[in-house]
């Protein structure tokens, strides 16, 4: 088996030859901080939207003890998924479902101690406002690419279209994460932006 690290290159060259958009150093180096502090108790971990598997992995080398599960619904990102975590020898850490997180019913009795939604931008209320539920009290919910390349907040001087909509989608996220009573949230601007919002009962 090779060094994780030589398997994370690999991924990382993979990704940008493919375009697949992984996550971003500065975001993941955040999130596995967040992890691996103690105080935080993470073991459970629930991921929307897992491409290659490249965050995924990451966030599982944090601690001996994390259990990820991730969603993908794409066929060939979820085979490249599972090639990688075997790979890295992490069948038994995480794992890998393929279907539409929108579509799939995970057993209720299942909670996570953090949630990383990081799927299609579009949808982003829609699976905050169903996993939720899948959250323990005190847990966190992470969100990628609130800053969508430096277009969200600008989608008004943006030409009527799919990004703008999409820019759009991603503002309207934003202010319902503002305004959510259940959850107090911080935005971070690190990578292409990323919001952690704790859940408030705990
Ligand atoms: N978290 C990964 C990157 C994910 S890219 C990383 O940083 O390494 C977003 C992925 O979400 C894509 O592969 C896309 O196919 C998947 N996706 C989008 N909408 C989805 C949905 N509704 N259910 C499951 N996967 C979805
Ligand atoms: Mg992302």
């Amino acid at each position: 088996m090779k060094e994780l690290k030589e398997n994370i290159l690999a991924m990382e060259e993979y990704a940008k030859e493919n375009n697949i958009p992984i996550i971003e150093k500065d975001s993941i180096v955040q999130i596995m901080k967040y992890i691996k502090d103690k105080d935080n108790h993470v073991e459970s971990i629930l991921e929307i939207g897992s491409a290659i598997g490249y965050s995924a992995i990451l966030m599982a080398s944090c601690n001996a003890n994390v259990q990820v599960t991730t969603i993908e619904r794409d066929e060939a990102r979820y085979m490249e998924c599972l090639k990688n975590v075997k790979k890295c020898g992490m069948e038994k850490r995480i794992n890998v479902v393929y279907q539409d997180a929108l579509e799939l019913n995970l057993s209720e009795e299942l909670k996570y101690d953090l949630i990383f939604i990081d799927a299609a931008k579009g949808q982003y209320i829609k699976f905050f406002e169903k996993y939720k539920n899948f959250l323990k009290p005190g847990g966190v919910i992470i969100t990628d690419n609130l800053k969508f390349h430096g277009y969200v907040g600008e989608s008004s001087k943006l030409d009527k279209g799919n990004l703008k909509s999409l820019v759009e989608k991603i503002e309207s996220y934003i202010e319902f994460l503002q305004n959510n009573p259940e959850f107090d949230t911080q935005f971070l601007e690190v990578g292409d932006g990323l919001s952690v919002s704790r859940w408030k009962n705990s």
